[in-house]
């Protein structure tokens, strides 16, 4: 199979150029954002105290999350219930980057789910380390990046766009509070990670330079499987 690893700080642009990206070249795109949001979601849920990590992992042999591919896209379960839009909240949001993300027992108890998608299907994976733990050997990874300042007024038109005016300032802080918090796994680069600074450009310009590399890795795959 072949993956294409894509990591980055939040609101770099990485889930919709990742989806354009799957969708140009036939792959899966896998956003895993999406199981750290659902452990926040069932702990939320069940008054699990998400400050106190060891609640958490002894709540974890609980949480039933599955991954569905489909013609909209992935979906995401927890016990056989549909949660792709319960998690998309800010409270389910800053739960995640806050606390759920940092457990360790969390972050050993998805490898496995996030190694055995990469095996079934060609995948776009999105997520804050991807190319380093979950798919080392994957052919082409790549960190995507822009300024926070460029984040914040990608997220502000967003939010714009879809109804909820928000103010530049507020986003400019989140954004960077997320990076903080994110910090420990950004920190951490493959070593033969390709850089996408995403500063300026174009979200087109950004998924042609995506998939112009992709295509090229796969050119090579394609070459040496012979
Ligand atoms: O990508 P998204 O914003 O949906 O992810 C929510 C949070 O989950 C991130 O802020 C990050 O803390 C965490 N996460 C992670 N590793 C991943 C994907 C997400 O730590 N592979």
């Amino acid at each position: 199979m072949f993956a294409i690893a894509i990591d980055g700080p939040a609101g770099a642009g990485k889930s919709s150029v990742a989806k354009a990206a799957a969708k140009a070249l036939g792959f899966t795109y896998v956003d895993t954002g999406a199981l750290y949001r659902t452990i926040a979601l069932y702990m939320l849920e069940n008054h699990i105290c998400l400050e106190d990590s060891a609640a958490v992992v002894a709540a974890l042999p609980d949480v039933e999350i599955a991954l569905e591919y489909g013609p909209e896209g992935q979906r995401t379960l927890l016990g056989g219930r549909d949660v792709s839009q319960a998690i998309r909240t800010q409270e389910v949001s800053m739960a995640a980057s806050k606390w759920v993300a940092h457990v360790p027992e969390v972050r050993r108890f998805l490898v496995g789910l996030q190694r055995e998608l990469a095996q079934k299907a060609h995948v776009v994976m999105d997520g804050r380390d991807i190319g380093t733990v979950i798919l080392p050997e994957a052919q082409l990874k790549v960190f995507l990046t822009a300024s926070p300042e460029a984040r914040a007024r990608r997220r502000t038109l967003q939010l714009e766009e879809a109804g909820e005016p928000a103010d530049f300032d507020q986003v400019l802080r989140e954004v960077v509070q997320r990076d903080q918090q994110d910090m420990d796994q950004l920190a951490k680069r493959a070593p033969d990670v390709v850089e996408l600074d995403t500063t300026g450009l174009g979200f087109s310009q950004v998924v042609e330079t995506l998939t112009g590399l992709a295509r090229e890795r796969i050119m090579e795959y394609n070459k040496e499987k012979r």
